[in-house]
């Protein structure tokens, strides 16, 4: 399921936008700087490249504040910023200093880009610049020194060997948190933090393609019992019974979730109502036909559901969960272990 993903992207977009607005505000500062330095230095082509550079940032900052393709924007910010070191690099009569900016080169490429794109964009862009140096300053190869040679090339090597360690242990750490905040840890099964999200997703592919979208909440019957007569252990153990049933039994493309305590639900995509009734019973009779067995305790169970269909019943998760919960109450009155989807009495 793509849905951690997505909450993993979503964390690291949080950051990587900050930084491109924090690098925007100091480009365009910069900008106007270099515009002054470079004209009084009779640089006039490169400082109208900074000129235009440092107000194309203020207009992008606009842009990445709000942009959902935050990606595409900071290639079109990144690969022009650093085509133009390139440049002021090349430039006759530019300081010698230009070139220290190859240190901050993998770590502004990984930060913003990630692990892969950010490593292959420093890589390349180090190279340019390494290929820049000799081409100015040829005489760094005639007169060859070892010691010079390995003191660029080691210090080039720990600057990008820190920016991608850093950016691998940042995205590990990310996605171990985005599965902790999006896990139910008893079960395993996502949590409703998660459901929410995944129910946004499955709503806009439902509008986009007409599709069906269902609900079910299903509740295990007289569970206080469970707990009181085997314990509040045993209970916990059936809990991640239940949730492997359900695990077992559904598509990939379902998902069940634990809202909490022993209430359980299950987002069914391009479902409509008839199938969801048929996936919803046979849930119910695998779950009433699969008691939880453990050495000398057998705990026999049976739960209620009630459905609730996408627009039918209402278009927000809010909506729906409180239909379906009227229906599976509908289910617990009229004796439990029962599909509860008709219409709403009362
Ligand atoms: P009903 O058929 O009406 O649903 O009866 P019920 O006994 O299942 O009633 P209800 O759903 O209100 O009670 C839920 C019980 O589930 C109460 C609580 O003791 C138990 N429970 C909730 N969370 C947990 C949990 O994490 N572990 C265990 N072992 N029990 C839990
Ligand atoms: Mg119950
Ligand atoms: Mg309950």
């Amino acid at each position: 399921m793509g849905t951690i993903e997505t909450l993993e992207v979503q964390g690291a977009q949080g950051q990587r936008r900050a930084l491109l607005k924090a690098l925007l505000i100091i480009t365009g500062l910069s900008g106007a700087l270099f515009f002054v330095i470079n004209t009084q230095r009779g640089l006039y082509l490169l400082a109208t490249i900074e000129l235009i550079t440092g107000a194309a940032s203020m207009l992008l900052y606009l842009v990445v504040r709000r942009t959902r393709n935050l990606r595409v924007w900071t290639l079109v910010y990144l690969i022009p910023f650093l085509t133009i070191m390139m440049v002021a690099m090349y430039l006759p009569g530019t300081s010698p200093t230009v070139f220290l900016w190859v240190y901050i080169i993998p770590v502004i490429s990984h930060l913003l880009l990630g692990l892969r794109l950010g490593f292959a964009v420093a890589v390349f862009f180090m190279l340019t610049t390494f290929a820049i140096f000799v081409l100015k300053h040829p005489r760094f190869l005639y007169e060859f020194n070892f010691a010079s040679l390995a003191n660029i090339l080691i210090s080039c090597a720990v600057a990008l060997a820190f920016a991608y360690v850093y950016e691998r242990g940042s995205e590990k750490a990310r996605a171990g948190l985005m599965v902790i905040a999006s896990t139910d840890p008893l079960t395993r099964l996502a949590n409703l933090y998660r459901f929410r999200e995944s129910f946004q997703q499955e709503r806009h592919r439902a509008e986009r393609y007409g599709s069906d979208l269902t609900l079910l909440v299903l509740d295990l019957d007289f569970f206080k019992k469970v707990n009181d007569t085997h314990g509040h252990a045993v209970g916990d153990q059936v809990l991640i019974h239940v949730a492997n049933v359900l695990r077992r039994r559904l598509r990939a493309s379902d998902l069940v979730c634990r809202v909490g305590g022993e209430e359980f639900t299950v987002l069914l995509p391009d479902t409509g109502l008839e199938e969801a009734i048929k996936v919803a019973d046979s849930l119910r009779c695998l779950i009433r036909d699969t008691p939880y067995r453990e050495k000398t305790v057998t705990v026999a169970l049976s739960c209620s559901i009630g459905v609730a269909l996408w627009r039918r019943d209402g278009e927000t998760l809010e909506q729906l969960m409180e239909a379906a919960d009227k229906r599976l109450y509908q289910a617990k009155l009229a004796g439990r272990d029962r599909v509860e989807s008709g219409p709403l009495q009362g």
